[in-house]
């Protein structure tokens, strides 16, 4: 039977919690992408976690390959995680078939009881094949609009009792609820007090007291400035899920040069500016020099 003590995720993210620092966890969706954060993790002597989402799985079934020969040739730790996973057969199918070091298993749209049950059932299934699980406890919102109104999000936020549940199904990393969100916040980021760090922070406390030593994935940094990553890091989020946040600039660049510049050399210079926000990333998130 496998064990994820070798586990590729876990051996980063435990370095980086002991270490104090951040990991970003960036979402690609071709080869181009990750080429350029692969480059970016080996320039700044960076650990880096590559994502990959199921519907990508689907879109281009060759990528995962692609990622997994990166981690393995890579010389700073990388792995390949799989982010929001919702469907059990997929799910079953991806870790029976694909590389991976780690899966989302995020069943956070059953209710409550079946979410720990289906989660339990999974994590068991994913460590039997040395695959790390990360879940979500409480309901990360999503949509582009924001948050509309707090009070209503309270009973969504992660309370103690989800953390215990969750230590309680054998997950590996927790995706708490602290106000973050799936979609943009706009220009500026989340506004004053969106995000509850208290929160994030006795989340933190809560789990260092535990024998299950599970690490905290932050999701929904779309817009985030600098100090509010720098804030999340201090408060005890280690794998940092970063998606716009970094590809803003890739998309920004091909939409406006693509008329204009050779394909191979947008390419090229597509990469080139991908590969220096991941840099400037991973200087805020202290993970520069770590690997
Ligand atoms: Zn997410």
């Amino acid at each position: 039977m496998a064990t994820t003590r070798d586990n590729r995720t876990l051996r980063i993210l435990s370095n980086a919690a002991a270490g104090k620092y951040g990991v970003l966890a960036a979402v690609t969706y071709n080869i181009e992408q990750l080429t350029a954060l692969v480059r970016a993790a080996e320039a700044k002597r960076s650990p880096l976690i590559i994502q990959l989402f199921p519907s990508t799985l689907k879109q281009l079934p060759t990528l995962a390959h692609a990622a997994a020969a990166a981690v393995k040739n890579a010389t700073v730790p990388i792995s390949l995680h799989i982010d929001h996973a919702q469907n059990v057969d997929h799910i079953r199918e991806i870790i029976a078939t694909l590389p991976v070091d780690s899966v989302m298993v995020d069943m956070s749209h059953y209710d409550e009881a079946e979410n720990l049950e289906k989660t339990k059932i999974l994590a068991k299934e994913c460590h039997a094949k040395g695959i790390a699980v990360e879940a979500e406890s409480g309901r990360i919102e999503g949509g582009e609009d924001g948050i509309a109104d707090t009070g209503d999000l309270e009973a969504l936020y992660t309370s103690p009792q989800d953390v215990s549940n969750f230590l309680a199904a054998n997950i590996d990393i927790l995706a708490p609820s602290i106000g973050n969100i799936h979609g943009d916040y706009g220009p500026s980021g989340p506004a004053p007090n969106q995000l509850d760090f208290a929160r994030l922070a006795s989340i933190n406390e809560q789990i260092q007291k535990t024998d299950n030593r599970v690490l905290i994935a932050l999701h929904g940094t779309n817009d985030f400035p600098p100090e509010i990553m720098k804030q999340c890091i201090s408060s005890g989020a280690i794998k940092l899920n970063v998606n716009k946040l970094l590809l803003k600039v890739w998309n920004e660049y091909v939409r406006d040069n693509a008329k204009t510049t050779p394909f191979v050399r947008l390419i090229d210079e597509g990469m080139e500016v991908l590969q220096k926000e991941t840099e400037r990333w991973m200087d805020i998130c202290e993970s520069s020099g770590k690997a």
